[in-house]
């Protein structure tokens, strides 16, 4: 038997079922028309972010980095309740445009801006978070070409990172940002070639449920900031400090101690050196905000006994859970919160494994999981699935196409 990740907290059973939004699961499912589907709830955005701000300094900004979940109904939820949006291309530029969050709150990072995405973000007054010295002087000689001057920030590789982190994205030779001892000769060039000066981005990696981890990685960012802002010779506008606050995905896996993190960011701001004392601070999140309020519901369509291993197979899988199904970034596949939805509050009383339903013995969903009996036409459903599910997984593959979406 292997552990399944822990549920996320505020679920409960309706009529024997999970519920989402006072909704059960096969409600759901028929409303949708059809399976597999990611419903998002939008009571649980709402609280998350709420009890993140009570958590935070008042000072602190809270992006919504929208690669997690682009979803146009959750960026309307949003929109609401954050204060700015972090893009990472020009499609995503579009999406949030649509979404009508207001474009000089917007920021863009990411590395190869091709020129007409640049073009796009300056027209639109959106924040380029220039990755490297030819984008810069790409983005200047576009911003002259249509005349607007253009607001730019840098994204610094900073020569730390977030230890524990999942994803390492700060520290010694990286694709993202501009080396730290560079960053003040291109600030300067950036600003005498015309254009606004946004500040700093500060990235140092993601998915981190140490908050002491996450407490030396803003101190080191907001010395890094200041070090800078000295070498450029001007008080910062604005810093993006990154985030990395994870989510509990595996066994064992704690929630990340946010009271911790406010707290120490509190003292931080408190003692602030002049050069950032009327700094706009802002920290940038994705699956923090979503990850745990998607829940991804499929379909159990066969159940099978192969050399004594039961398996239920689901319309679903990889092509929609790449992440569960351990092959977005994981060393080891281990089992994320899995429960079977039509029988959400019955006793678990068989180890089986769950798959999805396509050819690849990479589709899995639940190894040696410990189970409520389950049978053809129960719903499983796969949680943290609001981030890094619908659009972080090959829809296409084999054929399958994308799964439903819906905010309830
Ligand atoms: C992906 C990304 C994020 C969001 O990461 P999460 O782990 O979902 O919070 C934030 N900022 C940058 C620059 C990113 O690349």
């Amino acid at each position: 038997m292997k552990a399944l990740g822990p549920i996320p907290e505020g679920f409960e059973a309706l009529d024997g079922e999970l519920a989402i939004g006072g909704r059960t699961a096969s409600a759901l499912a028929a409303e949708a028309g059809r399976t597999p589907l990611f419903v998002y709830s939008a009571d649980r955005l709402k609280a998350r972010v709420a009890s993140l701000r009570s958590a935070m300094p008042d000072r602190l900004r809270i992006h919504y980095a929208m690669k997690a979940n682009p979803f146009a109904p959750v960026l309307a939820v949003m929109r609401e309740l954050v204060d700015g949006f972090d893009i990472a291309s020009g499609g995503e530029l579009v999406l949030a445009q649509a979404a009508g969050f207001p474009t000089e709150r917007t920021s863009f990072a990411g590395p190869g801006k091709r020129d007409e995405e640049l073009e796009a973000a300056i027209l639109a007054g959106v924040t380029l978070n220039c990755e490297s010295e030819g984008e810069g002087r790409r983005a200047l000689a576009i911003a002259d070409r249509i005349g607007t001057a253009p607001r730019i920030a840098i994204r610094v590789n900073p020569d730390f990172e977030l230890r524990g982190s999942g994803m390492k994205m700060g520290g010694g030779a990286k694709p993202f940002g501009v080396d730290a001892d560079r960053v003040p000769g291109l600030a300067r060039e950036l600003v005498s070639g015309g254009a606004i000066w946004r500040g700093l981005h500060i990235y140092t990696g993601s998915q981190a449920l140490d908050a002491d981890a996450i407490i030396d990685a803003q101190a080191n960012v907001l010395d890094c900031a200041a070090r800078l802002s000295e070498q450029i010779g001007e008080p910062l506008v604005h810093l993006n400090m990154g985030g990395g606050f994870g989510i509990p995905y595996f066994d064992k896996d704690e929630p990340l101690d946010i009271a911790r993190v406010g707290a120490a960011l509190e003292e931080r701001f408190a003692s602030l050196p002049a050069i950032l004392a009327d700094t706009e601070f802002a920290i940038e999140l994705g699956r923090y905000l979503v990850g745990e309020a998607g829940v991804y519901l499929t379909r159990i369509v066969d159940r099978k006994v192969s050399h004594d291993t039961t398996y239920l197979i689901t319309d679903g899988g990889l092509h929609h859970q790449l992440a569960a199904s351990g092959n977005f970034g994981t060393v080891v596949r281990r089992n994320y919160p899995v429960a079977i939805a039509t029988r959400f509050d019955a006793q678990p009383d068989e180890v089986v494994n769950v798959v999805g339903c396509l050819c690849t013995p990479l589709d899995r969903l639940a190894d040696k999981a410990l189970l409520p009996a389950a049978d053809v036409g129960d719903l499983v459903a796969v949680f943290c699935a609001g981030a890094y599910g619908a659009t972080a997984s090959p829809a296409a593959f084999l054929g399958q196409g994308p799964a439903v979406e819906m905010l309830v």
